[in-house]
C-alpha cells in the first residue's frame, strides 16, 4: 500500500466519459484503454500539425501555442545535432492550486500518452514527469507507468520541492541538472539549451492530456469547443474543488453556490488578478470572457467576511519570500511592496495613504519586465489589481475601519493545498 495525499473534491461538468480529462475514478492502464481507446501513433510532424490545427495552448500559465514550442525544440535539435528532452510539468507550485495533481491522480495514462506524443513530436530520447513532492505522487505514478508496455522513450518521474517557483522552466532544468529548483538566468532559452544542455520541451501536464485527446478525436474536435478545461475553485477555508468545465460555462456554475455571497474573485493564481464579483458577472461571464489571464486556472472566491487587503498582503509576502532573490526586482522591489501592502492591510488612522498608494503603483511599474523571469511581473499584477478591486477597503483601513477585523487570511501560503489523505493500493 502506498499513501497518496490528494484533493478528493472533483466536479466534472463534461458529458462524455471518453473525452473527459478527469474520470470519476483513478484509471489503471487497462481501464484507461477501455474508456479512451488506444492511441494511434502519428509521426512527429503530424503531431505538430495536429497541435497547430487544434489551436492548443499551454495550460500551465503562459498560454503559449503548443505547436510553436514543439517546432522551436525540433529546430534547435536539428541545428545542434543534439537529441531533445521532454519535461512534463506537473509541479504546480501554487499552494492554492490542485488541478494538475488531480489530473495526475485520476488520469495518469492520459498524461503519459501525451508525453509519448510530445517526445515523438520533438524527436526526444528522454522524458521526465515532474511532480510536487509530499503527496506520494512520485511512487504512485512510477507504479502506473509500469503498467504500460515499454515506451519508445523512457520516462523518469521526479519529485520537485514544494516551492512557488519550482515549476518555472529554468527552475525545472536547474533541478534536473542537479541544482536548486529555482529560476536561473539563461543566456539561451530552455528550448535551445535545457536539461543536460539539450533542447528541451517543457509542457504542462494538462496540455499533454489535451494532446492525447486531440490525437484520438482530431484537431477539429478540439477546435470546435468540445474540449474541457480544469479549474481549481476555492471558497473561504474549505478544501479546493477541481472542476472540469466546457468553454463558456458561466462563472456562477463553475464556482458553485458559495460564489453568490462572495465579494471578489482571484482569477489565475498568485500571479493573477482580483476582480469584483457581481451577480451579472456570475450569470453572464465565463473565465474566457473576463479579459484577464487565466494562469494556472485558479478561481478563488473571497467571501464578504474576509479582507482582500489582508489576503493580498499575505500572498505578496509569500511571493517575496519565494523569489530566488538574485535579480533587483525580487531583491529590492518585492520586499518593499510586501511591506507597504502589509501597512495597508492594518486598519489604522493614517495621513500617508496617498504616498503609500503612489509608492506601490510606482514600484509595480518599476519591477515589471526587469527580472530574469516573470515572477516580479506576476506579483506586480496581483498588487495593482488589489489596489483597484479593494480601493474602498484601502480608504476604510486608512480611517481605522475593516470589514473583517482579525480574520486570518484564507489563501494558503504554505507548501501544500489542504487535502485529505487516502490509502490507495498501487
Ligand atoms: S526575477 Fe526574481 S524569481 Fe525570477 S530569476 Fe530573478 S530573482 Fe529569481
Amino acid at each position: 500500500m502506498n499513501t497518496v495525499t490528494m484533493p478528493l473534491r472533483i466536479r466534472s461538468l463534461a458529458t462524455s466519459a471518453a473525452r473527459r480529462l478527469l474520470p470519476s475514478e483513478p484509471l489503471s492502464h487497462e481501464a484507461h484503454r477501455a474508456i479512451y481507446g488506444d492511441l494511434s501513433y502519428l509521426d512527429g510532424r503530424q503531431i505538430v500539425v495536429a497541435a497547430e490545427l487544434s489551436g492548443l495552448c499551454g495550460q500551465g500559465g503562459a498560454a503559449f501555442p503548443a505547436h510553436r514550442k514543439m517546432t522551436a525544440v525540433r529546430e534547435a535539435a536539428r541545428r545542434s545535432g543534439r537529441r531533445a528532452v521532454v519535461v512534463a510539468n506537473g509541479s504546480e507550485g501554487e499552494p492554492a492550486s490542485a488541478k494538475d495533481k488531480a489530473l495526475l491522480w485520476h488520469a495518469p495514462h492520459l498524461v503519459l500518452d501525451g508525453m509519448a506524443l510530445a517526445a515523438a513530436a520533438v524527436g526526444a530520447d528522454r522524458a521526465f514527469l515532474a511532480v510536487e513532492s509530499g503527496h506520494g505522487l512520485g511512487r504512485y505514478l512510477t507504479a502506473m507507468s509500469r503498467q504500460r508496455p515499454a515506451p519508445a522513450v523512457p520516462v523518469t518521474i521526479i519529485e520537485v520541492p514544494q516551492r512557488f517557483l519550482s515549476g518555472q522552466e529554468s527552475a525545472l532544468v536547474s533541478f534536473l541538472d542537479g541544482g536548486p529548483a529555482l529560476p536561473r538566468y539563461q543566456a539561451r532559452p530552455v528550448f535551445e539549451r535545457g536539461v543536460g544542455g539539450g533542447p528541451t520541451l517543457v509542457q504542462n501536464v494538462e496540455t499533454l492530456a489535451h494532446l492525447a485527446l486531440i490525437a484520438r478525436h482530431g484537431p477539429g474536435w478540439y477546435r470546435s469547443g468540445a474540449a474541457t478545461s480544469l479549474f481549481t475553485v476555492r471558497e473561504a477555508d474549505s478544501a479546493p474543488t477541481v472542476v472540469e468545465a466546457m468553454p463558456g460555462t458561466p462563472l456562477g456554475v463553475l464556482t458553485g453556490a458559495g460564489a453568490a455571497t462572495g465579494q471578489a474573485l482571484l482569477v489565475g493564481g498568485y500571479h493573477g488578478t482580483w476582480l469584483p464579483l457581481t451577480a451579472t458577472a456570475l450569470e453572464a461571464a465565463s473565465p474566457a470572457t473576463l479579459g484577464v489571464p487565466l494562469g494556472a486556472g485558479l478561481l478563488a472566491v473571497l467571501p464578504h467576511d474576509r479582507c482582500g487587503l489582508v489576503e493580498t498582503a499575505s500572498v505578496l509576502r509569500y511571493l517575496a519570500l519565494e523569489s530566488a532573490g538574485q535579480c533587483g526586482p525580487c531583491l529590492n522591489g518585492l520586499p518593499r511592496m510586501a511591506a507597504a501592502f502589509n501597512e495597508l492591510a492594518h486598519p489604522t488612522p493614517r495621513s500617508d495613504l496617498r504616498r503609500l498608494r503612489d509608492d506601490l503603483s510606482r514600484w509595480a511599474g518599476l519591477i515589471t519586465g526587469r527580472g530574469a523571469c516573470r515572477h516580479p511581473d506576476g506579483s506586480a499584477r496581483l498588487a495593482r489589481s488589489a489596489l483597484i478591486a479593494f480601493a474602498a477597503e484601502v480608504d476604510d483601513h486608512a480611517r481605522g475601519r475593516c470589514r473583517a477585523p482579525g480574520r486570518p487570511p484564507m489563501l494558503p501560503t504554505g507548501p501544500a493545498s489542504p487535502a485529505a489523505p487516502i490509502e490507495q493500493g498501487v
